[in-house]
C-alpha cells in the first residue's frame, strides 16, 4: 500500500474535479480558473453551458462532453488519453462534481488505473444551505434528491426521522410542497426546517420555521427557483427512550458509587444519546 501523491508533473495525465459556481460567477476561485485554462481537455456535463462559463473567463481549452447517459462509452476514451499524460478536467453544470452530479465513475476508474485525482475545493449548493440554516452543522447528513415515490421513499423518510443530526436535501421547485407536507405527515408539525433558495443569486432567500408553518406559508406562495431543504434532526427529548426517573435514578446510583454529579450526568446523557443539559435539568428539576 502506498500513498498517491496529488502533485502532478507534466510528464503524467491526471483528473483534476473542479467545482464551479451555483449562481454567482465570483465564487469561481483563482484556482478553478487556472486549472480550466493549464489542463489539456475539460470534461463537462454540458458542453454549451461550460462554454459561456469558459467564455465569462477568457478559457479556450477544448471541451468534451461527460454526462449520465454516455458514462460508459467516454470512461475508457478519458482513462486512455490520460494514461497517454492528457491532463482532463471534469466539471459538472454547477457546484461540486459527483454530489448529486456525473463524475463519481470516473474517479473510480482513475483510481482503479493508478491515475493521480486532484480535487479543488469550491461551491456546492449542500454546505452553503447547512452553514445558513441556523441548525447545528456540527454532523450532518447529506441525501441530495429524495426518491419520488413509493416504498423507497416511505424507508428514506422514517430512516431521516429517526436521525439526530440535520439532513440536506436537493429538491425541484415543482416538489418542495409535497416534501415538506411529507415531512408533516412522517417527522410531526414542530420539527424545524430550512429551505435555501436561489443561492448566491439575485433572489437568494431563506424560510426557517417548523415544518406545518412552511406548508402554511406554501398553501399561498409558489416554490420558485432552486431549492436546497435542510431538515432538523430528532432533539434529545424527541429521542428519549428512558422514563425520566428512571434516568433520575441511573444519575443518582453513578453519583452513590463515587461519580461527581456532572460526571454522572455526562455519562448518562452520553449512554442515551441525550443532550447533557436535558439530563442536568431533568436531574436538578429544572424546565422539563
Ligand atoms: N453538484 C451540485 C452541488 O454541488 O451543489 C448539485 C447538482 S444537483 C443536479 C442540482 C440541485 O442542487 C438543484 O436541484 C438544487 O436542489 C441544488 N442547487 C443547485 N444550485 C442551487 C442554488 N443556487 N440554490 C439552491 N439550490 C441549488
Amino acid at each position: 500500500m502506498e500513498e498517491q501523491k496529488s502533485f502532478v508533473d507534466n510528464s503524467i495525465g491526471c483528473l483534476f474535479l473542479v467545482p464551479t459556481p451555483i449562481g454567482n460567477l465570483e465564487d469561481m476561485t483563482y484556482r478553478a480558473v487556472n486549472t480550466l485554462n493549464e489542463v489539456n481537455l475539460i470534461a463537462a456535463e454540458d458542453t454549451r453551458n461550460t462554454k459561456k462559463l469558459l467564455n465569462h473567463f477568457e478559457i479556450e481549452t477544448d471541451l468534451i462532453s461527460f454526462h449520465e447517459h454516455n458514462t460508459a462509452q467516454r470512461i475508457p476514451e478519458l482513462i486512455e488519453k490520460m494514461q497517454t499524460g492528457i491532463k482532463i478536467a471534469q466539471v459538472s453544470d454547477a457546484g461540486t462534481p459527483s454530489i448529486s452530479d456525473p463524475g463519481k465513475e470516473l474517479v473510480k476508474a482513475a483510481v482503479e488505473n493508478d491515475i493521480p485525482v486532484v480535487p479543488l475545493p469550491g461551491a456546492t449548493a449542500s454546505i452553503t444551505a447547512l452553514i445558513a440554516s441556523g441548525l447545528n452543522p456540527e454532523h450532518f447528513y447529506f441525501y441530495g434528491f429524495l426518491p419520488r415515490k413509493g416504498k423507497e421513499r416511505t424507508e428514506l423518510l422514517n430512516e431521516i426521522e429517526k436521525r439526530i443530526e440535520p439532513t440536506i436535501i436537493y429538491e425541484s421547485p415543482y416538489r418542495v410542497k409535497k416534501t415538506i407536507e411529507d415531512f408533516v405527515e412522517y417527522f410531526g408539525e414542530n420539527r424545524q426546517v430550512s429551505l435555501a433558495r436561489e443561492l448566491t443569486k439575485l433572489h437568494e432567500a431563506f424560510l426557517r420555521g417548523s415544518v406545518q408553518e412552511v406548508s402554511e406559508y406554501y398553501k399561498e406562495h409558489e416554490p420558485k427557483g432552486e431549492y436546497v431543504i435542510v431538515i432538523a434532526g430528532k432533539t434529545a427529548v424527541e429521542v428519549k427512550e428512558k422514563p425520566n426517573d428512571a434516568l433520575i435514578k441511573d444519575v443518582q446510583e453513578l453519583i452513590d458509587d463515587g461519580l461527581k454529579p456532572n460526571q454522572a450526568i455526562k455519562q448518562v446523557a452520553n449512554q442515551n444519546n441525550l443532550k447533557k443539559q436535558f439530563v442536568y435539568n431533568l436531574f436538578h428539576e429544572i424546565g422539563e
